[in-house]
């Protein structure tokens, strides 16, 4: 079984060949500034370590595509023809209230997915661009979509609607839906064969990116996480703020006289942890600026880390206790320090976090509290493309 799995953005496409059931991927790639001049491709064999990256011109998601298409099958290629991949399976980022799981594509499933562009209207439509070019360019294959949303879909009312008008919910759909799902599901699922009771279990996901979530996961479902109606909510992340009193948002726009557009770039690519420390939004650069004495690097890291712990007690409390926490994401996986100051103060709760496995820098599933810790303690290596061959697979099989 192969699965081309699609990830496709406005001038961007990721892809990767991967079989489900063996895990193995057979390719991996991406093809950037799709559109725009100076258009790069990059392809990976990780059986044989070749590597492949030039400019190569990309006026649409069409040439990235059939680019792909050829290299997979050319010289360099891992399959003979096109017609060795079973299926392909493509991240959505918004399915709303309308797509609980993964579904197979048809006519109905594309008309749903445009009701949702309203909702997110910088990613759907591009990820439904893929999923055409797919079906144009591989014909008579099934092409499998899977959402960010759909995860979080199994929230209660309490913690899914906001406190203003009701129409506001009912006509326009403004609620939290949370994002991130592939990556929560598959965290979840790993936390929940570790802890060998998944029907008995509270865990916290923090999936700490250059954007971050945390998820509540009561016995396997997700009933509470820090993003939103759009990705903008919940903790301080790379360029976004996260949660302010919207009545900020009023008065910066009206006192420095900004367009919708300005003000929704403020709070989307200029806050955060670039916001504050204002010299990178990376965390790398941030805690070697800290580690060199930078007073505001200190300060970022101190509020990002503040906001991940409560968050962490607040969704305790939410399910009435914590049986594990779990770290993931690009510094959830790779930042100690991040993770310690996180954990620092919810010793109350029975968090002990193990300084000496917490430093070693060991990769795949890692255990990080102490023996006598009350709550297990994980770094979880996230892989949101498996979950999309995977469920890719469930469904076409
Ligand atoms: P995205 O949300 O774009 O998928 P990633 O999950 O790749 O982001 O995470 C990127 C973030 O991870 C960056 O802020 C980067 O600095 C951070 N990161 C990666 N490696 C380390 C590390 N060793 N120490 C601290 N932060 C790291």
């Amino acid at each position: 079984m192969k699965v081309l799995v699609i990830n496709c953005g406005s001038s961007s496409l990721k892809y990767q060949l991967i079989n489900p059931t063996t895990e193995e991927v057979f390719a991996i790639g991406l093809c950037d500034r799709i559109g725009i001049h100076g258009s790069k491709f990059e392809y990976e064999v990780p059986a044989t370590d070749f590597e492949l990256e030039l400019e190569h011109d990309m006026p649409t998601h069409k040439e990235a595509l059939e680019l792909v298409l050829n290299t997979l099958t050319g010289e360099h290629g891992v399959i003979a023809d096109i017609n060795e991949v079973d299926a392909i399976g493509h991240r959505i980022v918004h399915g709303g209230e309308e797509f609980t799981t993964s579904v197979l594509v048809d006519e109905k499933v594309i008309a749903g997915i445009k009701a949702n562009n309203e909702l997110a209207p910088l990613h759907n439509p591009a990820n439904l661009l893929g999923v055409t070019t797919c079906m144009e360019l591989i014909s008579g294959k099934p092409n499998v979509v899977v959402f960010d949303t759909a995860f979080h879909q199994t929230m209660p009312a309490k913690a899914f609607m906001y406190p203003l008008p009701y129409a506001d919910y009912k006509e326009l759909k403004v609620r939290k839906y949370g994002f991130h799902g592939t990556s929560h599901k598959f965290v979840a699922g790993l936390a929940n064969d570790l802890l060998g009771n998944p029907e008995k279990s509270k865990i916290v996901i923090c999936h700490l990116g250059n954007g971050a979530s945390i998820s509540a996961v009561k016995d396997g479902k997700s009933v509470d996480t820090s993003m939103g109606l759009t990705p903008l909510q919940g903790l301080m992340m790379g360029t976004r703020c996260g949660d302010i009193d919207p009545a900020a948002v009023l008065f910066i726009k009206a006192k420095r006289n900004l367009t919708d557009k300005e003000i929704d770039a403020r709070m989307n690519k200029q806050s955060g942890i670039l916001g504050v420390f204002e010299k990178s939004s990376d965390c790398r650069d941030l805690e070697i600026a800290r580690a060199a004495g930078d007073e505001r690097a200190e300060l970022a890291i101190d509020m990002m880390t503040y906001r991940i712990r409560a968050y962490i007690a607040s969704y305790a409390a939410a399910m009435g206790g914590v049986d594990m926490i779990c770290f993931t994401g690009g510094i959830g996986e790779n930042s100690n320090l991040i993770r310690s100051k996180s954990l620092e103060g919810l010793e109350f709760m029975g968090v002990e976090l193990d300084q000496a496995a917490n430093i070693e820098r060991k990769k795949g599933s890692v255990k990080l509290s102490t023996e006598t810790s009350k709550v297990a303690i994980y770094k979880i290596q996230t892989n949101e493309e498996l979950v999309i061959a995977r469920d890719t697979l469930a469904i076409v099989k």
